[in-house]
């Protein structure tokens, strides 16, 4: 069976303080209930996970980068390497998010190289990939989609690709309140899933999690979960409040 993940993107949000209160609330809760069979995972702020994980150590609560340099060290100001992650604790780093390609304008062939990087220093990737509106509108969202992995993740040979984790973002359901229904979900995640066994094999393409983002919360994620090529979810906004972070996490 896939690995079941849920995974918090808090983005440029809380203070340290802050992020140590929600990140105790999320690790306790993790603990005493210990949701069945999930890898929980949150993505602070750089400046923030060392303390964090020192904070929850024992918990099992796993930490990633919402980002990652695409060089490998050197006269990049402001940049954090995968090595300079990796030493945080954090053991998975989200790549190509929405907000990266877009307000940063980052491209295909760099988000490559940050996957290259991230595999190199044992880093998980959770890539993630998904249309616009107009691009949906237009029809033409499994080609997008599509485009998206062949410029990056199906450059990877099969055993580094089994490394990865997939996040399908619809940009259009990011931090709009506009989710996609668990059908839409649905059927892109097959899709992508039948792309992996295109590209790769059978075997390999019903490895890989899968997770769903955009809008995810308690109240609409045990629908979206209950699809079968949804994996768990990449979750925004609804991952900054324990209680609805951890409801998300429950809704397997
Ligand atoms: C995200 O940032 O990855 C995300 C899914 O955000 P939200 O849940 O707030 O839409």
């Amino acid at each position: 069976m896939r690995q079941r993940i849920v995974a918090g993107n808090w983005k440029m949000n809380t203070t340290l303080e802050e992020g140590l209160q929600l990140a105790g609330d999320v690790a306790k809760d993790y603990i005493k209930n210990r949701p069945g069979d999930i890898e929980l995972i949150m993505a602070p702020p750089f400046t923030h996970i060392s303390e964090l994980v020192k904070a929850t150590a024992g918990s099992g609560v796993k930490y990633a980068a919402q980002n990652c340099a695409s060089e490998k060290e050197g006269a990049y100001t402001g940049e954090v390497s995968v090595a300079m992650i990796r030493t945080t604790g954090a053991t998975y780093v989200i790549i190509g998010h929405s907000e990266r390609r877009t307000l940063f304008g980052e491209k295909d062939e760099t988000l490559f190289k940050k996957v290259r990087l991230a595999l190199e220093e044992s880093l998980v990737p959770i890539f993630c990939c998904g249309e616009l509106l107009e691009e949906r509108e237009a029809g033409n969202h499994f080609e997008v989609v599509k485009k998206q992995l062949d410029n990056t993740l199906f450059r990877l040979d099969e055993v580094d690709f089994r490394k990865v984790i997939i996040a399908y973002e619809p940009v259009w359901a990011i931090g709009t309140g506009k989710t996609a229904t668990p059908e839409q979900a649905q059927e892109m995640q097959a899709a992508i899933r039948k792309m992996i066994a295109e590209r790769y094999d059978e075997e390999t393409a019903n490895d890989i999690p899968i997770l769903y983002g955009g809008s995810c919360k308690a109240s609409n994620a045990a629908e979206i979960f209950a699809q079968p090529d949804v994996d768990g979810g990449l979750i925004g906004g609804a991952s900054l409040m324990a209680d609805e972070f951890m409801s998300i996490a429950r809704s397997f």
